[in-house]
């Protein structure tokens, strides 16, 4: 049996443990209904969001769950950067909707923009009105520090798009990219980690050289890395480059943007060295998104959002569970593969407290794929478990793709299936 094999049935075994536990938690149960207060909240409609809120009916259908989202679609960024490469025509493969998954599993979906949220009073504002809660999920992924950019105003996303949400971001920056003439220069920066998706920057390189390549001849991607090395991957993703890219990309670690100049088009590295582009992916640093600043639940490095890393409940505010990109999971990258099994494991400790049974531990599962090539993948995989309340790797667990590149064919194979499996399940 395969390590996720193995892992996925014992979330299971968990999920179903909390399902079909005994009647201790009847009595608390009878006293919630009561009160009428059997009510669980999810807010966001992506990765994580999406699957806690499914989770929590299949596990218990006594409890009401309303997902709250603010588009009435989903863009996956997995993928996303193929847009960009040329590779998929438009961004049609990656939206889902949500009438599926609220029709299956009887989840009210709410499209509403979440505006407010009041741990004491357990509230949720939104500009469709106030929903009570019991227990809260918050899976509303990343915004950016554009504050620690001097010169980052409201334009700069215009000209210089992060694509670091998929949408119309991405569209901007392909559109960017068929306009730039022949022997131009891509700038691409990639901000200090912890960020959304780790391995994402550097595919995003290997997709925009790939279509410089076959169609912006004479042209290349300077990529300005604020970290002192490629932060996922280093090793295969610099042999590809090699092996494919020789003289389109200029790869320059520990070169952090701290300025922009938006009218000559001019990224400047630690304030000082000017960088100019033709074409702009200025990606910021990242932080958790604005409603869990809101709401009150990131920490003291007014970031990200500290957790109970078994239950995922916030250690700021009981009552209010945060996964996804916003959390601090340990050691689980910042991922929609991560924000799945989180959500897993978040929605079966959300059944258990509501019914006052045991909690169940994370078997978590990330692999992140790759593409360098139109038809060559890499990838990480790993597994993670709880130790002393903490999420950490399994040793020996997962690893990383061949060094001879002899699976990346059918690497990118299992990656589409990846895909396909992911978003069927965030969507039905
Ligand atoms: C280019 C790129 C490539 C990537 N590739 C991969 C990959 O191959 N594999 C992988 O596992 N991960 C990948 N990722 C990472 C993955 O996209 C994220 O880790 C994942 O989306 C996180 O899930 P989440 O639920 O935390 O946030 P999201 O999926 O972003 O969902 C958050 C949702 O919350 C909603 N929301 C936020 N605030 C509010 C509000 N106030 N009111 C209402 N709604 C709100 C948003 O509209 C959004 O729909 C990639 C990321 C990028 C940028």
């Amino acid at each position: 049996m395969t390590f996720e094999r193995r892992s996925f049935l014992k979330l299971l075994g968990a999920g179903a443990g909390v399902a079909t536990a005994g009647l201790a938690g009847c009595a608390t149960q009878a006293a919630s209904i009561a009160a009428g207060k059997r009510k669980v909240v999810v807010i966001g409609g992506g990765y994580g969001g999406t699957i806690a809120a499914k989770y929590i009916r299949m596990m218990d259908s006594s409890i009401e769950v309303t997902l709250i989202e603010r588009n009435d679609h989903f863009v996956s960024c997995p993928f996303s950067n193929l847009y960009l490469g040329g590779i998929l025509p438009d961004l049609s493969p990656l939206t889902i909707k949500y009438d599926k998954l609220a029709a299956n599993h009887g989840i009210k979906v709410v499209q509403a923009d979440v505006t407010g949220i009041d741990a004491a009073a357990r509230t949720v504002s939104t500009s469709k009105g106030v929903f009570h809660y019991e227990r809260l999920v918050l899976s509303p992924g990343i915004d950016f520090r554009t504050n620690e950019i001097e010169g980052y105003n409201d334009k700069t996303a215009e000209m210089m798009p992060h694509s670091w949400k998929a949408g119309p971001q991405t569209v901007l920056l392909r559109k960017q990219l068929e306009a730039m003439k022949p022997g131009g220069t891509v700038v691409l920066s990639v901000p200090l980690g912890p960020f959304r998706c780790p391995p994402g920057p550097y595919e995003r390189t290997s997709m925009i050289a790939m279509y410089l390549k076959q169609h912006k001849p004479g042209s290349k991607i300077v990529v300005l890395d604020a970290n002192p090395n490629i932060v996922s991957k280093g090793p295969l993703f610099k042999a590809a480059w090699d092996k494919h890219y020789q003289g389109i990309i200029d790869y320059r670690p520990a070169k952090k943007v701290t300025a922009v100049d938006n009218a000559r088009m001019e990224v400047l590295v630690e304030g000082i060295e000017a960088v100019h582009g033709d074409v702009i992916n200025l990606i910021p640093p990242q932080k958790a998104a604005h409603i869990a600043h809101v709401a009150g639940v990131v920490g003291e490095d007014k970031k990200w959002c500290p957790v109970n890393q078994q239950t995922f409940e916030s250690t700021v505010h009981k009552g209010i569970h945060v996964i996804g990109d916003a959390s601090i999971a340990g050691a689980m990258p910042k991922s929609g593969y991560s924000a799945n099994s989180e959500a897993k494991i978040c929605a079966a400790n959300v059944v258990a407290m509501m019914n006052g049974r045991d909690l169940a531990e994370i078997s978590g599962i990330n692999t992140c794929y790759s593409y360098v090539t139109a038809d060559e993948a890499i990838s990480v995989a790993a597994v993670y478990t709880l130790a002393e309340g903490k999420i950490v790797g399994v040793k020996g667990a997962g690893g990383v793709s061949p060094k001879d590149f002899s699976m990346a064919k059918t690497e990118a194979i299992y990656a589409h299936s990846w895909l396909k499996n992911i978003l069927t399940e965030m969507s039905t």
